[in-house]
């Protein structure tokens, strides 16, 4: 996948279309799935503009990618599905066409709430 700059994370990002915020800082943005698959649907993407984890892994600095991993613990936290405190969540990340991503713009999916199920169906 090649990284399209008008792509809908990317639009939210510029604040060109409105999101439910849950968690903001200098490298990560966090905010509820417009289409819910769980009672708790979270979305974390890194601010830069990476197609997927491997693109990321790849060229994003050490900064960015701590932040990003850390800001999936906060969130959960933020949200009470933390797996110490609370009742845990799964964290998954889909790439390019066998992965079966539809937005190329790295995304993490936060699901929970609820028992979320079989891992692939
Ligand atoms: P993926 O198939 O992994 O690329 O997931 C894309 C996700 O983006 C889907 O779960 C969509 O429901 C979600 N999505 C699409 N548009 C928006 C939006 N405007 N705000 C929040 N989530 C969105």
């Amino acid at each position: 996948m090649i990284y399209d700059k008008n792509n809908i994370f990317a639009k939210i990002l510029r604040k060109e279309i409105p999101c439910k915020k849950i968690f903001e800082n200098e490298h990560v943005l966090s905010f509820h799935d417009i289409n819910p698959q769980k009672k708790i649907h979270a979305i974390v993407i890194p601010k830069g503009k990476y197609v997927d984890l491997d693109d990321f892994n790849q060229r994003a600095t050490d900064k960015e990618i701590v932040a990003l991993s850390k800001a999936i613990t906060e969130v959960a936290k933020i949200l009470s599905i933390s797996a110490g405190t609370d009742k845990g969540y799964r964290a998954l990340t889909n790439l390019n066409e066998h992965g079966g991503q539809e937005v190329p713009h790295l995304h993490f999916h936060l699901f929970g709430g609820e028992i979320v199920g079989k891992m692939v169906e």
